[in-house]
């Protein structure tokens, strides 16, 4: 593996939590470009964010768990339970998740469907010279609040704390204002993480940005930080050269 990443153009949600998993997962997903088989999460995620985009669009007289369920139904319908590691697993997963979604989906009761509802959005973030991508899942917006929420099947302390940096930054050169408070649902554990921001907490997110741009770019840290947790489920699993075997003298760009 070449040592030093090019300079790094473009950072996603989605490749800092691949790099914050394990570094080499990120280079191999986002640097070399590989693909990778759908697993299950990614799929019960697709599902969930199916479900919480339509629930929040539905009048507010409709909204109760019987449509949430319905929804689930609907959206559920074509999952696989081939894609799951056994057949107890596929029960257990649809099952927590619909028990949370009907748990947090029903106390939400503003009238007016939230501002952005998985709304994608790209900014050069100066400070980092990068562009920096975000999708906002559910963000309600009104003169005096301005919240945002995620629905996600787990997430680890890191992911939280990343999102919620990310988040800020993000919030601050998009929309010029940061939210009041932030939440995520993990489904799994069936728990909200409740977050208020701070005046200094955009500085902090683009202090905890710029050191996660340097880790990045610069390869031959990535042995000490991989994750070996992960490897029994990796999809990467066969080509990986954590170990040095199979190291490639290619040249990566980002
Ligand atoms: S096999 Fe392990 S070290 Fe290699 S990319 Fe996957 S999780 Fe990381």
């Amino acid at each position: 593996m070449n040592h030093y990443v090019n300079q790094l153009q473009v950072i996603t949600e989605e490749s800092l939590i691949s790099f914050i998993t394990c570094p080499y997962k990120f280079y191999y997903e986002f640097l070399e470009k590989k693909k990778r088989p759908y697993d299950w999460r990614q799929i019960v995620q697709h599902v969930v964010n199916k479900v919480v985009s339509s629930y929040y669009q539905v009048p507010i007289e409709q909204r109760h768990s019987g449509k949430v369920l319905s929804l689930i139904e609907f959206y559920w319908d074509k999952v696989s339970p081939q894609i799951f590691e056994s057949r107890i697993q596929y029960y257990l997963v649809v099952a927590k998740m619909t028990d949370c979604l009907i748990q947090y989906l029903t106390t939400e009761t503003k009238q007016i469907p939230p501002l952005f509802l998985f709304k994608r959005f790209n900014t050069y973030v100066e400070e980092l010279d990068v562009d920096l991508s975000l999708t906002f899942d559910v963000a309600e917006w009104s003169e005096s609040s301005f919240v945002i929420k995620k629905y996600l099947l787990e997430a680890t302390p890191e992911m939280l704390d990343l999102y919620f940096h990310l988040s800020i930054v993000f919030s601050e050169k998009v929309l010029k204002r940061s939210p009041q408070r932030m939440e995520v649902v993990t489904l799994m554990d069936g728990k909200k993480h409740v977050f208020h921001p701070t005046v200094g907490d955009i500085e902090e997110g683009l202090t905890y940005l710029q050191g996660m741009k340097l880790l990045i770019e610069d390869s031959s840290g990535y042995v000490k930080n991989h994750n070996e947790n992960e490897c029994p489920v990796c999809p990467f699993q066969s080509i990986c050269d954590r170990d040095g075997r199979k190291a490639s003298p290619k040249k990566y760009y980002s």
